[in-house]
């Protein structure tokens, strides 16, 4: 679906399907060269980053492999409060290798701490974090994020995996939604 499409629940698009499409090709080939002849284990975290995953994984080069975690964060509405419960934990051991987090967006970033922390303590050979999206009130956290898409606004968008009350995941650019939308 594009935001033309359903146009009328639209404030902006931040970006087409064709822009984010364009960055992760950059992004793509800073991975393959950053991981040129190294094992490669991709982590998607549920549910938002499936859309990322698919596309960056087939616009790098090299071989990768995939495993994904569900995690909920407890906390209502639009607001992340950091206390975080695995639903889904990943199929492979992930001592001694190279795991690469795939994120959708990273707001507060109290999220990808826990779950930083929690892989971390499986002694991975190597850590690192991707992530399409970017809010300024990340780089409060101590988390560092090698690989990003976009730094955006303090916004709430939706598209690309993104949802609001689990719709517009299937947009496939990026917008915000009219105030209206919320009530
Ligand atoms: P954090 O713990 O970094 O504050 O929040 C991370 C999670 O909150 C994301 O994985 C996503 O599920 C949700 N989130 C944060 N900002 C947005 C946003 O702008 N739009 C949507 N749809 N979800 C968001
Ligand atoms: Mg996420
Ligand atoms: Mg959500």
């Amino acid at each position: 679906m594009r935001a033309t499409d359903i146009g009328q629940d639209f404030e902006q698009v931040l970006y087409t399907s064709q822009q984010v499409q364009e960055r992760l090709t950059e992004v793509a080939a800073q991975i393959d060269a950053d991981y040129r002849g190294e094992d490669l284990l991709l982590v998607g975290v549920l549910n938002g980053a499936v859309m990322v995953m698919a596309d960056l994984s087939r616009l790098m080069k090299s071989h990768c492999e995939m495993d994904w975690m569900a995690i909920s964060s407890y906390g209502s509405g639009t607001q992340s409060s950091g206390v975080v419960r695995i639903l889904k934990d990943l199929t492979n051991d992930i001592h001694g290798r190279n795991v690469l987090v795939v994120e959708d967006i990273i707001d507060t970033g109290l999220t990808l701490s826990y779950l930083v922390s929690n892989l971390r303590s499986r002694e991975p050979k190597s850590l690192e974090i991707m992530t399409m999206f970017r809010k300024p009130e990340a780089i409060q956290n101590d988390v560092e994020v090698k690989y990003i898409g976009f730094d955006i606004p303090d916004e709430f968008v939706v598209g690309y995996g993104l949802d609001y009350a689990q719709r517009y995941r299937n947009l496939a650019d990026v917008a915000t939604l009219k105030p209206e939308i919320y009530r």
